[in-house]
């Protein structure tokens, strides 16, 4: 098996760089079904950019690559431990190129590993085929939307659609209801794997098998067939949109499976997947490792470029800040303006925040700008570079941000997916806003990077610490701002209305 190592690792580089070519086409067709200088349609046409960026550079679309999921078949008489040894072993070496973000935590002690690997990751499934060749299928899906994956034990009881029942319908609006939850928070739009049936865990796994089929594929199976393109027509008429902004394409694909279940059990499980859907496979010749054939894309067709422009087009009517910020300025904001930041800001996710609870700030946050964002970071000599840094998802800070925002004096928090209403009316006293960037978007952020000025809390590990970079136009919307508005909340609003609509139509 020569060549398994490197087949592996160019499987791992590919898919956290080169998105496929069903889901190019998917965000193709949102991005040109949007309507133009729409907050949706800025933000797609960032992702298409973003995209076009990861595959110049090579670099990790999104900064999250996620939980590395493999799936793989072997035909009888391949050693699935020595398999399994090569899989880690190129998981570890596309980490250390700075292909995957070192994403694997001691659940424990709250140790990042800095290399991918630790007990149950990667994730392998093993199953054994018929066939002469290996097949591995690889799915990176982050944390953001696997956050929003959900499941229902039906019969249950819906926000504005009422009861679910134990029957098809009950399932449309389990669907339903999963698409609206998401709101942009799993970095809209999304596509959907759901598994009627099973159990609670083999749901979900069968759930997200469903991600492995092809977005432009037709159910083999004519009622489910019929119910998937139910739902991608009324889900993209709820308007959640890309990034929660409010927007036509709120779903990408809806692909839907049933097992048998126990009759007291009926699970609707859903594995929500983001816009960066990275998923690609590989069939290896079983005695040397070498890549007979690439699934999902042909390599020798040359990737076409997305962008439709030049990423994020300025109007001049930006609002260009730059740190420390001033409370006047902050207050002089209003949801829907574009800002640029240009300067210094310090990053800060789930460790900074509960950090900050009981410590003081390594660094003073008085008109500071907070990036939530887990970065990508490699050293190269004595430097830091940054591979790719686009926001994590806000709301996971919910129950500290008005402390860290009236403690600290900090005047910007930039994340995405928006914040609830404590950092709402904390935004208002203090004289703060939040500013959302596009999830996602890890190499258009990237390189609004000029400089790593240093990095605190380093024992968090890399996508935890707090890093201090200055940036140049780094371009976010205001989302919520200091007069208690809040952008996030009148699209929830305005979407769950259009949910009952549904309901009643
Ligand atoms: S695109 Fe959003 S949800 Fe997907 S991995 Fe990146 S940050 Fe997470």
């Amino acid at each position: 098996m020569e060549f398994l190592s490197t087949s592996l690792l160019e499987l791992v580089t590919q898919t956290a760089t080169n998105l496929p070519p069903d889901v190019r086409q998917a965000m193709s067709i949102a991005a040109n079904t949007e309507t133009p200088g729409t907050q949706s349609s800025q933000a797609l046409d960032i992702i298409l950019s973003n995209v076009d960026m990861a595959v110049e550079d090579e670099g990790p679309i999104c900064q999250d690559t996620g939980m590395p999921t493999f799936f793989v078949h072997t035909p009888v008489g391949v050693n699935q431990i020595k398999l399994a040894k090569a899989i880690r072993g190129a998981v570890a070496e596309a980490t250390r190129r700075g292909k995957l973000r070192p994403n694997s935590v001691d659940s424990i002690t709250g140790k990042n590993s800095g290399d991918n690997l630790g007990t149950e990751t990667p994730v392998i499934h093993f199953e054994q085929w018929e066939e002469d060749e290996i097949e591995i299928r690889l799915i990176l899906k982050g944390g953001g939307c696997e956050n929003k994956n959900i499941q229902y034990s039906v019969p249950c009881n819906l926000d504005h659609l009422g009861r679910a029942d134990r029957n098809l319908e009950g399932v449309r609006k389990c669907i339903l209801h999963a698409v609206w939850q998401a709101q942009g928070q799993g970095c809209a739009p999304g596509a959907l794997g759901v598994c009627i049936g099973s159990d609670r865990a083999h749901g979900y796994d069968l759930a997200k098998m469903q991600l492995l089929r092809t977005l432009d594929d037709v159910n083999p199976n004519p009622t489910l067939a019929n119910l998937e393109s139910e739902i991608m027509g009324e889900a993209n008429r709820l308007g959640v949109g890309a990034m929660g902004f409010g927007g036509k394409t709120s779903l990408i694909g809806c692909k839907i499976t049933a097992a048998n279940r126990l009759p007291a059990s009926f699970f609707v499980s859903v594995a929500y997947e983001c816009w960066a859907f990275r998923r690609l496979g590989v069939r290896l010749d079983a005695a040397t490792g070498a890549i007979t054939q690439w699934l999902y894309r042909d390599p020798s067709r040359l990737t076409e470029k997305m962008a439709r422009g030049t990423g994020f087009p300025l109007t001049g009517r930006e609002v260009v800040l730059t740190p420390p910020l001033a409370e006047s300025q902050m207050r002089a904001l209003k949801v829907g303006d574009v800002v640029l930041i240009n300067g210094e800001m310090f990053t800060g996710r789930d460790n900074v925040h509960a950090y900050l609870m009981k410590n003081s700030p390594p660094v003073d946050l008085n008109g500071a700008a907070l990036y939530h964002c887990g970065p990508v970071m490699l050293k190269q000599g004595d430097q830091w570079s940054v591979k790719a840094a686009g926001p994590t998802t806000s709301i996971r800070e919910e129950p500290y941000q008005a402390d860290v925002i009236k403690r600290y004096g900090v005047r910007a928090v930039i994340g995405k997916g928006g914040m609830g209403p404590k950092t709402l009316a904390a935004l208002k006293e203090a004289g703060a806003v939040y500013l959302n960037g596009i999830g996602g978007a890890a190499q258009y952020y990237a390189r609004t990077v000029e400089m790593v000025l240093g990095v605190s809390l380093m024992e968090f590990g890399i996508p935890e610490a707090m890093w201090h970079l200055r940036v140049k136009n780094f371009a976010a919307i205001v989302t919520m701002d200091a007069h208690g508005n809040s952008l996030h909340a009148d699209v929830e609003k305005a979407t769950g209305e259009q949910l009952a609509a549904l309901q009643n139509a």
